[in-house]
């Protein structure tokens, strides 16, 4: 027996159509009907505007825990980590799940139905691996499970500080001291219903030079997804340069890391023959605009890089904010900033970045469309909130995208499975408790 579920209104990838019903079998849609004018009988009324379900391609989860308290004073990326650090020392796999379980259902709510969870936070403190060397990441997993939706964990490297220097005090958490012990461990991690098990490099000055290809092909013998965090910063362009006489992006490119399953998380401080590398071998990048902005990294070239040939996602990586439409209409509004002129993505290409490529860069191609076929996730924003009312239905997509909030969200379903109902979450019942009792623990 199908579930039906009718969408007053629906984006269908170019445009909104009213009146859509979706019919969904075993977790897929089966079919996708326009022009219904009313609910057919039995089927869930989603009032608003149905989108797919939102990527959010990067995210650390423990560092939600960080929110509001690293506000306070100034400073530079580097010495927002120090605090960062202070936080992950104290995390266990019993706290780390308590904390991603509200986290994931925090994103849930915000209408987010994956989410691709950079992973570097391996060990018990000074290095020492748990019973089971992977709980802290099978901690994840279970936490995205009882929040409803699906993980990508993408298993991270983090083997070095700096070029060619052992981990610090704080990175011996993170260190499986190299690349082969890395591939080793990831390698008991399994893919299953509703997870993805990929592979990150954490950056080119936590993975030495000689090791990259190591972690490059474990993931192209899997066909999994491979991530890495690139050129944040000018500081890391430097030593790179430095130590290699090179970018972070050609060192990568001759370690047989760039290519199509790739994707650059961050891309802000590229040179021109940077970004043709990373478009002409069709390597992603991931934008994270709250956390850029948050951190003062600048503004990347994403415009230069999508024409490049670079497909674009979106993350909310420090969790500043979980607003995956925020997070897009951000990367419109800083290249306004820095242009001073308007219009360079639609709406509906910001969609697509938030939707079908955060997906695509995740290791699910079948998500992220509202399609026959594809997979059964979907979030519905409101239009009848003081942010989003007004606007003529045929507009909603822009509205969405420009003026609607994480706070808009009323609906999103997973796989079928109804996981947020009017705005409130199915399966953790009080999720700003969870957040409230999880992040407390760790500051205690
Ligand atoms: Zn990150």
């Amino acid at each position: 027996m199908p579930l039906t579920y009718w969408c007053e209104h629906a984006w269908l990838g170019t445009h909104v159509e009213p009146g859509v019903t979706l019919e969904v079998t075993d977790g897929r849609l089966t079919a996708v009907r326009t022009g219904t004018d009313t609910p057919p009988p039995g089927a869930v009324t989603l009032r608003g505007l149905t989108l797919p379900g939102l990527a959010n391609a990067h995210s650390h989860a423990f560092h939600r825990a960080l929110r509001g308290t690293v506000q306070v004073g100034s400073g530079t990326f580097w010495t927002w980590r120090e605090v960062m650090y202070q936080v992950a020392s104290r995390l266990t796999p019993d706290s780390y799940f308590a904390l991603a379980r509200a986290v994931y259902a925090e994103m849930a709510l915000a209408g987010i139905t994956v989410v691709g969870e950079f992973h570097y936070l391996h060990h018990a403190p000074g290095g020492t691996p748990y019973a089971d060397p992977n709980a802290m990441g099978e901690a994840l997993i279970a936490a995205a499970g009882e929040a409803g939706i699906r993980i990508t964990l993408l298993d991270t490297a983090y083997l070095s500080s700096g070029f060619g220097a052992a981990p610090d005090r704080h990175q011996q958490r993170f260190s499986d001291g190299t690349a082969d012990a890395w591939a080793e461990r990831a390698s008991f991690l399994k893919d299953r219903d509703g997870v993805r098990i990929g592979a990150a490099i954490h950056s080119v000055r936590a993975v030495p030079a000689d090791q990259l290809s190591t972690v490059a092909r474990w993931a192209a013998d899997r066909g999994a997804p491979l991530h890495v965090h690139l050129s944040e910063q000018t500081a890391e362009n430097d030593a790179c340069l430095a130590a290699h006489g090179c970018t972070p992006t050609r060192l990568l490119a001759d370690h047989g890391v760039l290519g199509p399953r790739t994707t650059g998380v961050h891309n802000t401080h590229l040179t021109d023959e940077d970004i043709a590398l990373l478009g002409g071998t069709g390597t992603g990048t991931c934008m994270c605009p709250t956390t850029e902005r948050d951190l003062a990294d600048g503004i990347g070239p994403a415009g230069a890089l999508q024409r490049a040939g670079s497909p674009l996602s979106l993350g909310s990586d420090s969790h500043a904010v979980i607003d995956l439409l925020e997070e897009a209409r951000a990367m419109e509004l800083d290249e306004r900033l820095r242009s001073r002129t308007r219009g360079h993505w639609t709406a509906a290409a910001l969609l697509h970045a938030a939707t079908a490529e955060g997906h695509a860069a995740l290791g699910w191609p079948d998500a992220g469309r509202l399609e026959t076929g594809a997979l059964a996730d979907f979030t519905t924003i409101a239009l009848d909130t003081v942010r989003t009312a007004g606007p003529v239905p045929r507009l909603a997509a822009e509205t969405a995208v420009f003026a609607a909030s994480a706070a808009d969200v009323r609906h999103t379903v997973v796989g079928g499975r109804h996981v947020v109902r009017d705005g409130a979450h199915a399966l953790v019942h009080d999720v700003p408790r969870a957040l409230t009792d999880s992040i407390a623990a760790l500051h205690r």
